[in-house]
């Protein structure tokens, strides 16, 4: 097989675009498909100040790579949420991506914080673990990207993510999420920073294909709490779908961002909000999410913003 853009022999063949490329021209259809992601919503420019969410899976270290080839300026987050050598393992894979890129890391570490892990924090608040970890990281991102002044934060989320994503919103008519989904979530009323998916029009084996063209070392193992999650599950079945039908995940997934999102609009809501009676942060509620999971798993409620402002200089 041929490259479609020099004919030199191919290395990577993508079924639903019937092309196939050579490793230097697919590498090119990435960043090409990303800066159309970011020109298309406005994501973010070359001077703006890019936090970017980093798991040390394929996707989230395939997309800090792309940015930072293409110029941009962007920081990584990793959470460290403490969940045995799982965390271990993906800390030290983000940590040497960026030391080998000279690239800026901050690490915030649950367990060194806590003492004790997100599957504990969860147990202790008789709480889904991926439902715990979804409101803690929320809070880290936020305050971080707000307290060192980024002005938004890059996660990894594919079009394989999306798509399932929204097939789940789907089936249960998740009216509020359905006009929620997007590739980008502007600053909500609470004054949440701005987030983007910069790789949403990129599949999953795609961003696998990139980081080996690129010997990006990531994480292979998922983490183990997301073993029963119902968007394997999605996944699984769109992956079917895909193979009889190549291109359906993005013609679901972007057929719902140019007609479907018509049905869906968000309205927009006068929402009162209150400074949390711990961290001060804005909330709908006297106590923010955070601030309920810490306090009800009897950890004391530290000052996480002191600890992020220290990150700055570190
Ligand atoms: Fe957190 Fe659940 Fe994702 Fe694991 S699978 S990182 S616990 S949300
Ligand atoms: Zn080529
Ligand atoms: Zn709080």
């Amino acid at each position: 097989m041929r490259c479609t853009k020099c004919h030199n022999e191919a290395t990577i063949y993508i079924r639903r675009h019937n092309t196939a490329f050579c490793k230097e021209h697919f590498i090119e259809y990435i960043y090409g498909q990303v800066e159309k992601a970011i020109k298309k919503y406005k994501m973010f420019e070359k001077t703006d100040k890019i936090l970017v969410a980093v798991s040390g899976g394929k996707d989230s270290l395939a997309l800090w790579d792309i940015l930072n080839s293409l110029g941009y300026n962007s920081d990584g987050l990793y959470i460290d949420l403490g969940i045995s050598e799982y965390s271990e393992k993906s800390k030290e894979v983000a940590q040497k991506f960026a030391e080998s890129r000279n690239l800026k890391l901050h690490v915030v570490s649950i367990k060194d914080i806590y003492g004790v892990g997100i599957k504990e924090i969860a147990h202790k608040n008789r709480k889904p673990p991926c439902s715990t970890c979804g409101v803690i990281k929320r809070y880290i991102m936020n305050l971080t990207a707000k307290e060192l002044q980024y002005k938004v934060i890059a996660t990894g989320h594919n079009l394989d993510d999306e798509s399932a994503i929204l097939l789940g919103n789907i089936l249960h008519w998740q009216i509020d999420y359905l006009k929620a989904q997007s590739p980008i979530l502007f600053e909500d009323e609470a004054g949440f920073a701005r987030k983007v998916k910069p790789l949403y029009r990129i599949s999953e084996y795609e961003t696998s294909a990139y980081c080996i063209m690129k010997k990006i070392e990531y994480i292979l193992d998922e983490c183990p709490m997301s073993i029963d999650a119902q968007s394997l599950r999605y996944k699984g079945m769109l992956n079917t779908l895909e193979k009889d039908s190549p291109g359906t995940k993005e013609q679901f997934y972007f057929g719902f961002l140019e007609k479907g999102k018509n049905y869906f609009i968000p309205e927009k809501r006068e929402i009162k909000l209150n400074s949390c009676k711990i961290c001060e942060q804005p909330t709908t509620s006297e106590i923010c999410g955070f601030c309920r999971q810490i306090t009800k798993a009897n950890l004391e409620p530290l000052n996480m913003k002191e600890f992020i402002l220290r990150l700055k200089d570190s």
